[in-house]
């Protein structure tokens, strides 16, 4: 055993900033590394993944070395992230050799060391039509590379990948999401498994249809090529997380992201707002929102407080969805993050006796189960009504 006694860094760190804050006031000498979990909850069953299946680097045309995704990913609290390097295009490759396999082989010991799943992806990027798509989970990137379409994605799934059509409204006609056959062609043979729904801070309806029709899984990706933070910084604005693929898997590990996947059990997260199938949406609802009291006593036409405990990082907007015979209750609430708001409730008449289970009704505008739908929440509440 080594016998001197090392300071340990942080305690350096903090020493230091002592000795300076009384030399040099308000100045920091040293940051802290830290990670930010967005509170999305896991629901029953499942643990809840957060994830970027999209990110560039130096090896196609991002601006930063692999590694620098890992820590990015650490710090914003992600659980797996693919680095997909354009195979077709490759502008730095005059200073960074071309080899499609580099990337991940760079990122991959930090990502080891700092527990973030990173898969092996590429971005197979081809004129419209088909236009581009990811292929996650492949073992070797630089047998892709294929000037037809087919073949490429082709190979991609003769290795097992999960393949995703990115961005649908790129260079199409009037940046409209258009499906071409050659779409269809890849669907019947088993070949597109996934959508990208959100891309950076665009939302497609038509792609969320057409995962609905065609039982393709949500992708919600930020397909960064600078440095994140230029683009999302929730540590400076609260909530302004990366876009995300929440991925509902069994235990956090790549084989069971990877059967989630597959099994469709994802949704897409942006801004607040998740697009997804009523199946997951209801559950991360329920679970991230508690009443802190369900039992009210009302006299009369007399009012009484429900607090409502939003516990994620996720800003629910509530609005009412109808009425309900015995109590007013608010037209619009937000559950703001992390936090107890009341929700008014007052007796609609003198009459009303006994006890009572009444059911709040409400649709969550901020869940998306399909394009200009939202998602349809209650609140139980227990009332006891006395006459005045
Ligand atoms: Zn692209
Ligand atoms: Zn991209």
């Amino acid at each position: 055993m080594n016998g001197a006694r090392k300071f340990h860094p942080l305690l350096l760190c903090s020493m230091l900033a002592l000795v300076a804050g009384t030399v040099f006031p308000n100045q920091a000498l040293c940051r802290v590394k830290a990670r930010f979990e967005p509170r999305i909850p896991d629901i029953p069953g499942y643990v809840t993944l957060k994830c970027d299946f999209h990110t560039h680097t130096v090896f196609s045309d991002g601006r930063v070395w692999p590694d620098i995704r890992i820590e990015e990913a650490w710090r914003d609290g992600l659980d797996a992230i693919a680095i997909s390097d354009h195979i077709e295009y490759t502008p730095h490759q005059d200073d960074v050799r071309r080899d499609h396999d580099r990337s991940v082989e760079i990122a991959r010991p930090l990502a080891e060391k700092l527990g973030i799943i990173l898969i092996k992806a590429v971005e197979i990027t081809k004129q419209v039509p088909p236009g581009h798509f990811n292929a996650l989970f492949l073992k070797n990137s630089a047998i892709v590379e294929h000037e037809d379409y087919l073949e490429s994605i082709g190979r991609a799934v003769d290795q097992g990948a999960f393949i995703f059509w990115n961005h649908p409204p790129f260079r199409q006609k009037g940046n409209q999401s258009i499906w071409h056959p050659e779409h269809t062609r890849l669907l019947e043979k088993g070949w597109l498994h996934g959508i990208e729904v959100v891309n950076g801070r665009d939302y497609y309806p038509e792609a969320q249809q057409w995962c609905l029709e065609k039982g393709l899984t949500f992708l919600g990706t930020s397909d960064v090529h600078s440095l994140i933070d230029f683009d999302y910084d929730p540590h400076a604005q609260a909530g302004d997380f990366r876009p995300m693929t929440l991925v509902f898997a069994e235990e956090k590990t790549e084989s069971a992201l990877k059967e989630a996947l597959f099994a469709r059990r994802t949704a897409a997260f942006l801004e607040g707002n998740i697009y997804g199938e009523s199946i997951y949406l209801r559950p991360i609802f329920e679970t991230a929102v508690k009443l802190v009291n369900h039992q009210v006593t009302i006299t009369g036409k007399g009012g009484a407080v429900v607090q409502v405990r939003n516990r994620s990082d996720i800003p629910f907007r509530l609005e009412a969805d109808g009425e309900v015979a015995e109590l007013n209750f608010p037209d619009s609430v937000t559950l703001v993050p992390g936090a107890i708001v009341q929700l008014g409730v007052s007796g609609k008449s003198v009459e009303t006796e006994g006890r009572k289970t009444i059911s709040l009704p409400y649709r969550a505008l901020n869940l998306v189960p399909a394009p200009g739908k939202s998602q349809p929440v209650r609140f139980e509440l227990d009332v006891t009504f006395k006459k005045p």
